[in-house]
């Protein structure tokens, strides 16, 4: 997606060779455009898998995925990571490791907003080793319901987790892939394909 890879040439921070900082846009400070931009994309690609239901995970996912809501017209559940004394409902959770944080966070669903006819599209703002997607992969199924897809919005391809999570058979769609974020510069999986031709 042109729209994004540029935003993230122009204001994305390099942390290192494996972190991309996009705070300016996505992690802190958002940007409504683009993330109606994304909420359209997501739609486009997953208009046809018969969503019913959108889940992600506090806070980054929440802004992508209401704008994908809003365009496929399905509710969106964000799954805590921290337990809310008002969260008082049976919960589905799932450990999950966090990347950057470097710890681990039990992340937690009430089971009132998913059933077994629900068909989810899984929404993250990264995939880096995977271990969020699988998190919510596990929680949904834990509910009864059907996972029919995983939109990320900006997919680290020298990390395993996309590949890990389309080796158990899960369509996953990217707006953005990052070949590598060596030499502090930003290289699209598609300028590598294009540079090969
Ligand atoms: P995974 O669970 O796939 O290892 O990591 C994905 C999660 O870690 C995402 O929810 C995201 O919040 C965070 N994450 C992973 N890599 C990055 C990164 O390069 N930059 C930022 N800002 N977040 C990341």
């Amino acid at each position: 997606m042109k729209l994004l890879e540029d935003k993230m040439k122009n204001e994305g921070i390099i942390l290192s060779d494996s972190v991309l900082k996009v705070d300016s846009f996505l992690n802190h400070q958002v940007d409504p455009t683009l993330m109606l931009e994304i909420g359209r994309e997501f739609a486009n690609r997953f208009q046809n898998a018969g969503i019913t239901k959108i889940v992600t995970i506090e806070s980054s996912g929440i802004a992508p995925s209401v704008m994908t809501g809003l365009q496929l017209g399905v509710p969106v559940i964000f799954a805590r990571k921290r337990k809310s004394l008002t969260l008082t409902d049976d919960l589905l959770t799932a450990s999950v490791h966090s990347f950057t944080k470097n710890e681990r966070n039990e992340i937690s669903v009430s089971n009132r907003f998913l059933d077994d006819n629900d068909r989810v599209l899984i929404i993250d703002d990264f995939i880096a080793n995977g271990q969020a997607a699988i998190g919510l992969v596990e929680i949904v199924k834990r509910s009864g319901a059907m996972v029919a897809g995983i939109g990320i919005v900006i997919e680290k391809s020298f990390q395993q987790g996309g590949q890990l999570i389309r080796d158990l058979g899960y369509k996953v769609e990217s707006l953005a892939r990052i070949a590598s974020l060596e030499n502090g510069s930003i290289t699209f999986v598609q300028e590598v394909e294009e540079s090969v031709k």
